[in-house]
């Protein structure tokens, strides 16, 4: 046995698959329905109108009678002479508002808006988006590409938003304000770099960014490449089809541009044939408590569901092998979601919105490396799993208790579960160890997955002991998993004289 020490070992729990969180029971549902009525009522009457909202708006939420989605009925007076995405991010507030006020008790999985009971693209059919979002398996898939290794992945690795030309103020200006010192259209780069990288090196996919990650300057703005909005890259990348980056959708407040930017990445997806999109995002809610991971999928594409589910599986996973983020919130389920970065995709498309920028913690985190490599190491597993089709399974380790005759040698055996990647290394520390015995720690290193996993223990005694180790198992992702190993030691029976 090597000797290996190392430092304190926390008593971490490897992160466990929450059970579908239970819907709200009826009596629950009666008694908040009001309260939420009333909160976006509230939410709604502080709000500056768009052009062709009425100023009176008289909203009610209910609940489905499954209780795990809430209608919300806002009638036709909110309706906007144009769909912008201004428009499409007061309606997911109003969705993010009710999700974040329900989720402790008892979370929602939807948020359908109703406008005189029909959705909204009933009044915008233009803006519904491809219409069969029955998104294909793999193999069929497939055909789409164009001819290369259809082994490998395509994906396409979407930093949100960027600088924008505002044509009312006639400027150059980002698409979020500062809060607690980050402009989201800054710091989304950074996750976006990481997770090419991982995707490139650990799915051998071919990564497309959205955005430039080129240090010089764009000839209008004046601006560093990476600063810009996708929209600029793509229009100088395809500058011969306008009907990606210059889409004619309408918007409000000079926000043209902010508008064609966020149908610009579906639409470039669409046109490269990835067979994923992932768009980075961080978070932003007026309440500075609310902090987490949260992760958007297509509303009607269920490989969307798939992956998001995936994504917030492994990047608890990833957050949970770190000793300073192991406790950082990731919520439960991943939200459907009418935004307009998945709606007009034809591929499963996911929003992850690493952390909060209004919550302080949340805001450290994104500003930090660690966080932004723990996160994104989990999102490139969750797309690997993903393609190989399979499911949420936590990194986890069992180490059987062993019992050695003094002199001897026997073998622990160790059972994994989850999707760990080898080598798969052993540390750990010694946790208990009997007084007059020397303890050591144990080491190991696990190449083949296909070989059994054992350790080979042995001991020298007079008198029986136990002895007992913290062992923690690192694969070589990075993904740790923490168990305890547990060593008895007889004496030899005495051989007759
Ligand atoms: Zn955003």
């Amino acid at each position: 046995m090597a000797a290996h020490a190392e430092g304190a070992l926390e008593h971490v729990p490897v992160a466990a698959t929450a059970s579908a969180p239970a819907a709200a029971p009826p009596e629950e549902r009666f008694e908040l329905e009001p309260i939420l009525t009333a909160i976006v009522q509230g939410h709604v009457a502080a709000e500056e109108r768009l052009p062709g909202q009425q100023p009176i708006v008289v909203p009610h939420v209910w609940y489905s009678d499954t209780g795990d989605v809430l209608n919300v009925e806002l009638g036709k007076a909110y309706l906007p002479t144009d769909y912008t995405i201004t428009f499409e991010e007061r309606v997911s507030d109003i969705g993010d508002l009710l999700i974040s006020y329900t989720e402790q008790r008892t979370p929602i999985y939807r948020v359908d808006v109703w406008f005189e009971g029909k959705d909204i693209f009933f009044y915008f059919p233009e803006e519904r988006g491809p219409e069969d979002k029955i998104v294909p398996k793999q193999p069929q898939e497939a055909k789409h590409l164009p001819k290369r290794d259809l082994g490998n992945g395509r994906v396409l690795v979407s930093a949100g938003h960027g600088i924008y030309y505002n044509s009312r103020y006639k400027d150059w200006r980002a698409q979020r304000d500062p809060v607690n010192r980050v402009v989201e259209d800054f710091w989304t780069p950074s996750f976006a770099r990481r997770l090419a990288k991982f995707l490139q090196e650990r799915s051998d996919a071919e990564v497309i960014r959205a955005r430039s990650s080129d240090a010089t300057r764009h000839a209008d703005s004046k601006m560093p490449w990476y600063y810009m909005a996708a929209r600029y890259h793509i229009q100088a990348m395809l500058p011969e089809v306008p009907s990606i980056w210059n889409s004619p959708g309408k918007s409000a407040l000079g926000m043209e541009e902010r508008d064609q930017d966020i149908r610009s990445r579906p639409l470039f997806a669409n046109h490269l044939g990835v067979d994923a999109a992932i768009h980075l995002h961080t978070n932003a809610d007026a309440r500075p408590e609310i902090r987490g991971v949260r992760v958007f999928h297509h509303m009607k594409s269920p490989e969307s569901k798939r992956l998001a589910d995936l994504a917030l599986c492994y990047m608890k996973e990833s957050l949970s092998s770190n000793d300073f983020y192991s406790t950082f919130p990731v919520a439960r389920q991943a939200n459907p979601k009418d935004h307009g970065e998945n709606r007009l995709a034809t591929m499963p498309s996911i929003i992850a919105k690493l952390g909060f920028h209004t919550n302080k913690d949340d805001a450290d985190a994104i500003q930090n490396e660690t966080f932004q490599t723990l996160t994104m190491r989990g999102l490139e597993k969750a797309y690997r799993l993903f393609r190989q089709g399979n499911g949420c399974a936590p990194f986890d380790a069992t180490y059987s208790d062993v019992t050695v005759m003094s002199d001897s040698t026997a073998a622990a055996s160790i059972t994994f579960a989850g999707f760990p990647s080898f080598p798969v290394r052993l540390e750990s520390v010694v946790a208990e160890c009997p007084s007059g015995v020397m303890c050591w720690p144990i080491a190991g290193y696990f190449k083949d997955p296909t070989a059994p996993l054992t350790m080979s223990h042995s001991c020298l005694a007079k008198e029986p002991f136990t002895m007992k180790w913290n062992v923690r198992f690192i694969d070589a992702d990075g993904i740790s998993a923490r168990t305890t190993a547990v060593m008895h030691c007889k004496p030899k029976a005495k051989t007759p004289s």
